[in-house]
């Protein structure tokens, strides 16, 4: 029988999947900054182990490659983690992140994000049964497909085309908030549903094809900034710090959700290339590309749950998220050597 949470002092113990990825490499940093052990799992399609190689020698942190697709095996897991961790059954939290996220990579790998939305979901959720631990499933706003109101808040129910190109990352999350909602109803599972919106910031990849990761190395390197369609369509851009603090305190909040958590600050993707060009001092000129089936035309998330019941707000505005983004595409580029001579200030 896994120990109860409450029954000897020890630190809160966490698995994470898609913990090497960017969202989640942050989150491991975090839940070891708060004192947990942490049972990082990925597969490395789209993550890194660079992403978390400044945790790999603390004693607090494990690193499984797996692929959570397929089962994660409860028993090996606790003889691979008990060489290192405190030894123990428990396991407080699991946190499910492993998904493709950017609309290239899962267009590269439709199937694979069906899979890990689904069985991938599905394992996490069996690990969090056996062990009764409160499981968190990183959403997305992408549940509510291209959609007919703006703001979005958690009480609508969406508008996704179930068989466009995005439909393998959109009903994959669909199904995953689901198959949450139904171990929560049926096991008694602990859940917590966190609807994530466009976030950006260190540690994505140059090759992330989101939209920052194109427009940031486009301006360093002087390059046409790709603007899709004619660029009317809005997105809201959260900084990762912020994103990592409202998914740690829904964590450990007694909140089902569904929650959104984004920042507000809606701009047009026109405006954000003119920004991106503004704030590296780029001569980037802007080129209009074909705008990819099926791309939402406004994305805004109504925040009113997280303020409230999670007393979160996002902290870092847009500009100074892009700053900081700026610097960190500069020194990627740098270290790469992929860069070109940079655009002249
Ligand atoms: P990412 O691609 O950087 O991270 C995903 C991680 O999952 C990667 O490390 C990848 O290797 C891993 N992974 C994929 N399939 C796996 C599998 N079968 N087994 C084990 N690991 C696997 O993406 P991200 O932006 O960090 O997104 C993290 C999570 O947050 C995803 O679930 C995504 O859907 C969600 N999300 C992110 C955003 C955003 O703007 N970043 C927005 C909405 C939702
Ligand atoms: N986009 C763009 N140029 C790019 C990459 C993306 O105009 O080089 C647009 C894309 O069409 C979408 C928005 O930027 O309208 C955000 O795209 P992203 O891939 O970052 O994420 P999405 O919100 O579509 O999941």
């Amino acid at each position: 029988m896994p120990e109860s949470p409450k029954s000897a002092k020890r630190p809160l113990r966490s698995l994470i999947t898609g913990g090497a990825g960017f969202v989640g490499s942050h989150l491991c940093e975090r839940l070891i900054a708060e004192g947990h052990e942490v049972i990082c799992i990925d597969n490395l399609l789209t993550g890194r182990r660079e992403n978390i190689s400044q945790l790999i020698d603390h004693p607090r942190f494990v690193f499984i490659e797996h692929d959570v697709t397929r089962p994660i095996d409860v028993p090996q897991l606790r003889s691979r983690t008990d060489g290192r961790l405190n030894p123990g059954n428990h396991l407080d939290y699991v946190l499910h992140l492993a998904s493709p996220a950017s609309p290239k990579d899962y267009a590269r790998h439709p199937i694979h994000t069906l899979k890990v939305g689904g069985l991938g979901t599905y394992h996490a959720l069996g690990v969090a049964k056996a062990y009764q631990s409160a499981f968190l499933i990183a959403s997305t706003s992408e549940v509510y497909g291209d959609p007919e109101i703006n703001p979005q808040n958690e009480g609508y129910w969406g508008h996704v085309n179930p068989i466009g190109p995005r439909s393998c990352y959109d009903e994959a999350k669909r199904f995953a908030e689901a198959i949450t909602m139904a171990y929560h109803r049926q096991h008694g599972v602990r859940v917590r549903i966190a609807r994530i919106f466009n976030t950006y910031g260190e540690r994505m990849r140059l090759d992330d094809g989101r939209v920052l990761p194109n427009f940031i190395p486009q301006a360093l390197e002087g390059r046409p900034l790709t603007v899709y369609g004619d660029g009317r369509q809005t997105r809201s851009c959260c900084y990762v710090s912020d994103l990592v603090d409202g998914l740690y305190r829904l964590l450990v909040s007694n909140e089902t959700g569904p929650i959104n958590l984004g920042n507000p600050e809606e701009v047009t993707i026109l405006e954000l290339a003119r920004k991106v060009i503004e704030q590296t001092g780029s001569s980037s000129t802007i080129v209009f590309e074909p705008l990819p089936v099926d791309d939402p035309m406004q994305r805004r998330p109504d925040i009113t749950k997280a303020q409230t019941l999670l007393g979160w707000t996002p902290k870092v505005a847009l500009t100074e998220g892009l700053a900081k983004a700026v610097s960190y595409f500069k020194d990627k580029l740098h270290e790469t050597g992929a860069s070109r001579p940079v655009a002249a200030h």
